[in-house]
């Protein structure tokens, strides 16, 4: 069985002193409580130096974004290997607001997996269809480019690389993001995540081979919330959630995770 992942992103959003505490704090919540899943923060990068001091193991760090190169000329970017020697485990990639507003195409978004794999990091590339796809009936033409075309541009050869040292945390995770659903408290509804999600384990199961996309997590975000959460993570496909507005207060983002259990 896949173990359930959940990760809260900060996005753009806190600032020093309440990124540190409502950190402390979640995590002091997680680590309290006996629980089988795995627990992830995708916070702003300038925070992360301070609260990798605080994560006590419970919960695994992530950045939002890190760029292909491991060094270089890039002015205002981040990169995996500086990610790696601060101890943070892992990135999301190609967000759908990065898309959207900064201009993340599927070959720059398979460049930087390839990166952060390379250096024997967690990536969490994000995909999802507009809601004008969805409605010109184009959903798994979106979904199979963008997963294809990344892993193609990832440079990953062998499922070997992506599968890492533990079997239960691979190195690779899918979100599913639809982009109608991100922030406007329009979730998708169980039935539509798991079509996507089954859809997207059968892209990865052409791209790598089958028992290799059953040990991969496909994790469902959009206006995932305390009342809904339970609901997507009954989907056999659904191994979890990207967790947008519903992560920022600590004690409701720990009641969301504890749901997952
Ligand atoms: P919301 O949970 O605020 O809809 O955001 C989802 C998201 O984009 C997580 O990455």
């Amino acid at each position: 069985a896949r173990k359930k992942l959940v990760i809260g992103n900060w996005k753009m959003f806190k600032n020093a002193t309440s990124a540190s505490s409502d950190f402390s704090d979640f995590s002091n919540l997680i680590a309290s409580q006996a629980h089988n899943i795995e627990v992830g923060i995708a916070a702003p990068s300038v925070f992360l130096a301070d609260l990798v001091r605080k994560t006590q193991n419970s919960v695994t760090l992530y950045a939002q974004n890190s760029h292909w190169a491991p060094e270089g000329a890039f002015t205002g970017e981040v990169s995996a290997p500086m990610l790696k020697s601060m101890g943070v485990s892992g990135s999301l990639v190609a967000h759908s607001e990065r898309r959207q507003m900064f201009g993340e195409t599927n070959e720059t978004a398979g460049a930087r997996v390839g990166a952060l794999i390379g250096a024997g990091m967690k990536a969490v590339l994000c995909v999802g269809e507009t809601l004008e796809q969805r409605e010109k009936g184009q959903l798994k033409e979106i979904l199979k480019q963008q997963i294809e075309k990344a892993i193609q541009a990832s440079g990953i050869k062998h499922a070997s690389e992506i599968l890492g040292a533990d079997p239960l945390r691979p190195l690779l995770s899918i979100a599913y993001e639809p982009v109608w659903a991100i922030g406007t408290g329009k979730a998708a509804t169980s039935v539509e995540a798991q079509e996507a999600h089954a859809f997207i384990r059968e892209v990865l199961s052409n791209c790598f081979n089958k028992e290799t996309s059953e040990k991969l997590k496909i994790i469902y975000g959009g206006s995932v919330k305390l009342n809904n959460i339970h609901e997507f993570i009954s989907c056999p496909d659904v191994d979890g959630g990207l967790v947008g507005g519903a992560s920022l207060v600590p004690k409701d983002f720990y009641d969301l995770c504890m749901k997952c259990c």
